[in-house]
């Protein structure tokens, strides 16, 4: 018998986390690497934020055990911020507060999921889909889309993919790992055909304010509203407020899904941190004026980046309208020769891009797709110009 499950022994460590610590690694040798990896935005958890998190500890209240599925007094902010920011009108009974968004993602798939229950996964994906509906014992079903549709999967792919098994579709937007904003009209057509065929709808829009050139995002269940009674919103205060670390998240949805997975929270976890969850509602109760000055300068990298991976022969970019990453596609360079070697894969190439150019990026495989990197710009607009121009000089030597 192995000595780790084999539900556990096989899951794949996170593709981004590897990229960071090989950065990290030859950072603390001395060698100049910029990273393009990071998932979480450059800026610091606004004061107020902080504040709250710090009152919060002095309160006895906080020291206790508290109700598994979240605060009350959190429970109604995430109501009523769902209301203010998506226009959804939802009770606090349908809110779960978790351990940040990855928990909302796997209790979400643990919720919903029977063994051999197909998921459709629009991809590129961001890398913990797959593995929190493999270890939830259902089947990922990849449905593919590539730069020719700015990343946007069709209905029609959609129903390509759908089997009697389809229980669940994925859907992020904006999207990790491509920045792709669906309109409105895409979401009502994909949410239109789920409601038709009794699929259940996951929608991740933890990126809901980090928007651009006009871009808006649009919450499924609002978009269509038949659908609410078979669709769970993912969310969190990770992206939003700058509070990566302090793991908060929800998950909104029918009030049975919703009971099962608070039960299901009381045995894995109990409640998340009361210090965060007081955070959290500082934020979420609060304004939202320091997305706003993320969002400025996000959008100002986001322009340059796009510029300056399009100015590099052989790399393609479209120009991403949401999140903080770019996505490029690399295929015209493999195998190319540089320096000596032909690489293969994206995940070749990103290792020369690390050793010659000293620069970190995640290569797309990390995603489902093979021949793209994603290069995360939540970074200073001099180290994004700086690496970019490492990456293109090195990419000008491959013939
Ligand atoms: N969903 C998406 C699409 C993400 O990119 C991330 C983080 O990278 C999360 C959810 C989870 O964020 P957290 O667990 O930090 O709240």
């Amino acid at each position: 018998r192995p000595r780790v499950s084999k539900r556990i022994g096989g899951i794949s460590p996170s593709a981004t986390l590897t990229v960071d610590a090989k950065a990290a690694e030859l950072k603390s040798k001395g060698r100049p690497v910029i990273g393009f990896g990071a998932g979480q935005p450059d800026f610091p958890t606004p004061d107020y934020i902080v504040a709250a998190a710090e009152a919060a500890c002095a309160q006895r209240a906080n020291h206790g055990y508290t109700a598994a599925g979240g605060l009350p007094e959190l429970k109604e902010a995430l109501a009523a911020k769902t209301a203010r920011d998506s226009n959804y009108e939802v009770a606090p009974s349908q809110v779960l507060v978790t351990n940040g968004g990855k928990q909302a993602v796997y209790s979400a798939f643990a919720t919903l999921l029977d063994p051999g229950d197909e998921v459709l996964l629009p991809a590129p994906f961001w890398t913990t889909y797959p593995e929190s509906i493999a270890l939830a014992g259902g089947v990922g079903v990849q449905v593919t889309a590539d730069e020719t549709t700015d990343y946007r999967v069709s209905v029609e792919q959609l129903e390509a993919a759908r089997t009697p098994r389809t229980k669940v579709l994925l859907f992020n937007s904006p999207a990790n790992p491509t920045g792709t904003v669906y309109s409105r009209a895409e979401i009502e057509a994909i949410g239109q055909w789920a409601v038709r065929h009794g699929i259940w709808v996951i929608t991740d829009e933890i990126y809901e304010h980090l928007t651009y050139d006009g871009a808006e995002s649009v919450s499924l269940p609002v978009a269509v509203p038949e659908l609410a009674n078979q669709c769970l919103v993912l969310n969190g205060v990770a992206k939003t407020y700058a509070m990566t670390g302090w793991r908060v998240g929800w998950i909104i949805g029918p009030n049975d899904v919703i009971k099962a997975a608070t039960n299901y929270q009381s045995h894995m976890c109990g409640n998340v941190s009361n210090v965060a969850q007081r955070a959290a509602l500082a934020a979420v109760a609060g304004p939202l004026d320091a997305v706003t000055e993320m969002r400025a300068a996000f959008d100002e990298r986001r322009r340059k980046i796009v510029e300056l991976l399009n100015a590099i022969p052989g790399v393609h970019c479209p120009t991403p309208q949401g999140a903080f990453y770019a996505y490029p596609s690399v295929k015209e360079l493999l195998s190319k020769q540089l320096r000596g070697q032909r690489p293969r894969s994206s995940a070749e190439l990103a290792g020369l891009v690390l050793e010659h150019a000293e620069v970190a990026v995640v290569p797309g495989e990390a995603f489902g797709t093979d021949g793209y990197f994603r290069l995360s710009y939540a970074l200073g607009y001099d180290d994004l110009v700086t690496g970019v121009e490492r990456i293109g000089a090195l990419l000008r030597e491959a013939e």
